[in-house]
């Protein structure tokens, strides 16, 4: 059977749905997705993580024992496409920059340009007034501008034949469809879907949007990102969970985060905190941790010159970051339900558009092992995307 005469559904069209739909379609098989909701033009849920993401290309906050390997695959994809200059992909000079002693991450193996940070360091780099810097490094890093980026996913997944249906689909409905293999991307809703109990550890977090604000840049004209962790006693959790602030500049606006606030979903989908923040304040009618304002003002202040003051045109939401049910770990296997074999893709925590592309390639690895289709190559799909 050839790949035309073999459908493929996807459930989910949120970053990982639409990654995994275009995949499928570069390599020629028909791809319908299935969505409770429509991906854009969406009110504010913060039960779908896709309109959420900060959205930088760095595997932070998500789990799984071939972690490195899959963010290097989407990290290496994220180049070629940046390279084709699909929209709302920039590179930036990134740092990540700490209070305290912290060990350098394996991923950062990976990142262009790596450096450890020292305090020498000629050209601008971010610093806290009163907050010393002990260690950190820098690195070239992708960034998804997401009002660009999530709507131009969304048109070459349609560009390239896929077809996206608005219903929510029931665990006794997998079996009605016409396909052999279902991709199960429904994220926090899909161990449901394989009727699997609803436990899901959710890290909340909060995004503030500032707009009409200049990017910093550094002296080579590169644009400047960080995230900055300044240690327990200047900005935790109330169980003591070191949090970080972070800055990116995007096309028109800057996103300043973040928290990442344990908790886990009553049956209905209300936020039960397990993990907590006494220290808020209201923002644009959300309560949101003082010290995201605080800290982001003070570095911006001190590093750019830039007065957030001066931008009154700032915005807040908080969405959830979906870590895995009942465990903290990224989920990508396959099981058998009904007569069908679905294959699942969901757990990406705060890095779902970061693994976008390399849990697609892992569900295409998947699905040609389950069905005997001969192995892709990466490129074959690369082919598939045009030049912008
Ligand atoms: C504050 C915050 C900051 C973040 N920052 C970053 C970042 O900087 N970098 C990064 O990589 N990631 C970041 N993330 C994480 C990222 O947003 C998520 O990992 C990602 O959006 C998950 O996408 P998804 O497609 O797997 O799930 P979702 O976007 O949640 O999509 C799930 C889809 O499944 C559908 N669905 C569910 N159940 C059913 C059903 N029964 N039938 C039909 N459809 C169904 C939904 O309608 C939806 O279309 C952040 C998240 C938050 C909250």
């Amino acid at each position: 059977m050839s790949n035309k005469d073999f459908p493929v559904i996807v459930i989910g069209a949120g970053v990982s749905g639409i990654s995994v739909g275009i995949t499928f379609l570069a390599l020629g098989f028909p791809v319908t997705i299935y969505t409770k909701e429509k991906p854009q033009n969406n009110p504010a849920n913060p039960l779908f993580s896709s309109l959420y993401p900060a959205a930088s290309i760095i595997p932070h906050t998500v789990f799984h024992p071939r972690l490195n390997e899959i963010f290097r695959a989407s990290n290496s994809f994220f180049a070629q496409l940046h390279k084709k200059r699909f929209p709302g992909l920039s590179l930036h000079h990134h740092f990540e920059l700490f209070g305290f002693h912290e060990p350098i991450p394996e991923y950062t193996k990976w990142m262009d340009n790596f450096e450890e940070f020292d305090a020498s360091y000629s050209l601008s780099h971010p610093s806290h007034p009163s907050i010393q810097t002990q260690c950190g490094w820098m690195f070239n890093c992708y960034f998804a501008d997401w009002s660009i980026y999530f709507p131009a996913l969304l048109n070459l997944f349609l560009k390239l034949g896929g077809e996206i249906v608005t219903q929510e689909i029931k665990t006794r409905e997998l079996t009605d469809f016409n396909a052999e293999v279902i991709i199960n991307c429904a994220e926090i809703f899909a161990p449901q879907l394989i009727g699997e109990p609803f436990s899901p550890v959710i890290y909340k977090g909060h995004l503030l949007t500032v707009r009409d604000i200049p990017a910093p840049k550094d002296k080579l004209g590169r644009i400047l990102s960080y995230n900055f962790t300044p240690g327990t006693e200047i900005y935790s959790s109330d169980n003591g969970l070191a949090m970080d602030v972070y800055a990116y500049p995007r096309s028109t606006d800057f996103v300043l985060g973040g928290s990442r606030l344990k908790g886990t979903l009553d049956n209905s989908g209300n936020w039960i905190p397990i993990d907590d923040i006494s220290d808020t304040q209201i923002i644009a009618g959300e309560t949101v941790p003082t010290q995201i304002l605080e800290l982001n003002r003070n570095i911006l202040s001190e590093s750019f010159g830039i007065e957030l003051s001066k931008y009154p045109k700032i915005y807040s939401k908080a969405g959830y970051r979906y870590m895995g049910n009942g465990e903290e770990s990224l989920r990508i296997d396959s099981k058998e339900v009904g007569s069908k074999t679905v294959i699942n893709n969901f757990g990406h925590g705060g890095a779902g558009v970061t693994l976008g592309w390399g849990c697609a390639f892992e569900v295409l690895n998947l699905f040609c092992s389950l069905t005997g289709k001969p192995v892709f190559e990466q490129n074959q799909v690369l082919k598939a995307i045009p030049g912008y």
